[in-house]
């Protein structure tokens, strides 16, 4: 053999060598859907009248994984985005609730809130919002780490914190509506102006268009077999009507130009998935060889289902909706990402109960309660003992907020005042139980609930007693639509489906918890999990994939 022909074979077999270990793959784009307030049912609920080409399309095509559960208290819009995205709990990602109490500063805190940054493109109001007080990082920031910040993170959606947790820190923007003004806007913390399209997409004032032509039913009335006859005393009216009927005449807010009543109907998920085309349009997601990754969150389907319930034709008729806007935008992708260059899921921050009178009318036990009357009566039970009517600051998150300021100087035994209230609570109509969140107490909660309430603990930002309701009881502000944040399966059983890239047809009937979404992705990217994440890898999702080739 001479020198070259073993250089040749050499060159052979290491070029052999390279092509046998074949690159790692991704999708070019993934899409994280979240829809605001979307109970698992829905998916079979309204299956009938749904079309072939989107829930159906996700359901026929893709993995759906039937029993995902949230795994922490309590079950609000914040806490789901971040645990989503986290793959973590609020003891771990900080996000407890929407709002809290911060222990630290001793004043009320929005989640998102950020008064070191500015609006940019509309109020500042709306605009002082940032993710600095999500203590994780997400599966977005760890995509951008892993591609050295290549791959590009947009996060959409009507609610700032339905854009701003699912993009994590490091995004390249999030984008939300400002009803203010209604336009989409984002803050300084991530740029100094809006894109181009975006600028251009508000110019269109399509939201404005889509109100006035009015809500009617999508389909005939008679169509709508699954809900309550639409008079009803279940549901909330718009400003402007006397009975909660169609059509509603939304044009009426458009023309007092009233920008925040389009999340209360479904052409907020109209304008939020045109929002998303123009952007992967606009940005160019998926059209290069790093993968990129857009989170959209539905909003509207929460406003909507606090408004009118779950028995509603109006939410129905939002359902509907969104399975043609969800036809429209996967086929959208289609188009200019391909299919099976992007990969899908789609899932909920938390679902949401009966509304408490339709259940009562038909025996089940329920109640609404406005939470602060039992404060009022709770400070009124503590002032006769300990001489102050204000020892209670907030029920909160159904958690107990003390007034720490006036115990200290009072030198109020903590203790003591604990018990007395635990006991006070415990002996309310509907209170299932209440637990002390400052010793070990949690531990005689049942095991069902032990987890969530110790994975919804993070003590700068959370209160000193947990309430814990009988199921069907909420802490509301009225007796019509409905609400959400309790531990019950209503509120915390979320679909979750899995569609496009390497995704198999299939279902799983293990179940699975929420912060599982994140470690999931993070395995089928081959990308380090978020710094936070306590989620497992879904086993029946990843085995049945067809063998790599
Ligand atoms: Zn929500
Ligand atoms: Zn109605
Ligand atoms: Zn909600």
């Amino acid at each position: 053999m001479t020198p070259k022909t073993l250089l040749f074979l050499f060159l052979t077999l290491f070029a052999g060598f390279h092509k046998s270990v074949a690159q790692t793959e991704r999708p070019k784009l993934v899409v994280g859907i979240v829809v605001d307030q979307m109970r698992w049912d829905y998916l079979y609920r309204y299956e009938n009248l749904y079309g072939d080409d989107g829930f159906k399309r996700l359901l026929g095509k893709g993995f759906n994984c039937q029993q995902t559960f949230i795994n922490y208290l309590p079950s609000f819009t914040a806490a789901g985005h971040a645990g989503i995205y986290t793959g973590s709990v609020p003891a771990f990602n900080g996000i407890v609730a929407n709002d809290w109490f911060d222990r630290n500063s001793g004043r009320a805190w929005y989640c998102a809130e950020d008064t070191t940054v500015q609006a940019v493109g509309g109020s500042d109001k709306a605009g002082q919002m940032s993710p600095r007080n999500l203590r994780a990082t997400t599966i977005t920031d760890e995509l951008r780490l892993a591609t050295n910040f290549r791959s590009k993170v947009i996060g959409l959606s009507i609610k700032d914190r339905g854009a701003i947790f699912p993009a994590g820190h490091t995004a390249n923007a999030a984008f939300w509506y400002d009803s203010y003004t209604g336009n989409f806007i984002t803050s300084s913390y991530y740029r100094k102006d809006l894109p181009k399209w975006l600028v251009a997409f508000n110019q269109r004032k399509i939201g404005d268009s889509l109100m006035r032509q009015g809500w009617q039913t999508l389909l005939p009335m008679s169509a709508y077999q699954e809900s309550t006859a639409d008079d009803n005393p279940y549901e909330g009216r718009f400003s402007w009507e006397e009975k909660p009927v169609f059509p509603h005449h939304t044009g009426i807010a458009a023309n007092r130009a009233e920008q925040s009543t389009i999340r209360y109907t479904p052409f907020a998920n109209t304008l939020l998935r045109q929002l998303a085309e123009d952007c992967i349009q606009g940005e160019a997601l998926g059209k290069d060889s790093t993968t990129d990754f857009l989170t959209v969150s539905f909003s509207a389907t929460d406003y909507v289902g606090h408004q009118f319930g779950p028995n509603a034709i109006e939410t129905e008729d939002t359902y509907l909706r969104l399975d043609r806007e969800l036809a429209q935008f996967l086929s959208f992708l289609d188009k200019t990402v391909g299919q099976g260059n992007y990969l899908i899921f789609l899932t909920a921050d938390h679902g949401a109960a009966h509304n408490a009178l339709f259940m009562q009318d038909h025996h089940i036990p329920a109640q609404s309660v406005f939470i602060e009357d039992i404060k009022h009566e709770l400070n009124q039970y503590l002032l006769v003992k300990y001489q102050d009517s204000n020892l209670v600051q907030s029920l909160y998150n159904y958690q107990v907020f003390l007034n720490n300021k006036t115990i200290a100087a009072k030198k109020i035994d903590r203790t003591n005042l604990l018990d007395d209230i635990q006991l006070w609570l415990e002996n309310q109509q509907g209170v299932t139980a209440v637990y002390n969140l400052e010793n070990g107490d949690v531990l005689r909660a049942p095991k069902a609930i032990q987890d969530m309430i110790t994975n919804g603990y993070y003590r700068q930002r959370c209160g000193s007693l947990q309430i814990i309701l009988d199921p069907q009881w909420y802490s509301g502000y009225g007796q019509t639509g409905t609400t959400h944040g309790n531990w019950n399966p209503y509120d915390t059983h979320i679909p979750l489906i899995w569609y496009g890239w390497h995704i198999p047809a299939g279902e799983t009937y293990e179940r699975i918890n929420m912060t599982d979404i994140a470690a999931t992705l993070a395995a089928m990217l081959h990308i380090q999990m978020p710094n936070a994440c306590v989620g497992k890898v879904i086993l029946p999702l990843l085995s049945s994939a067809p063998e790599e080739k």
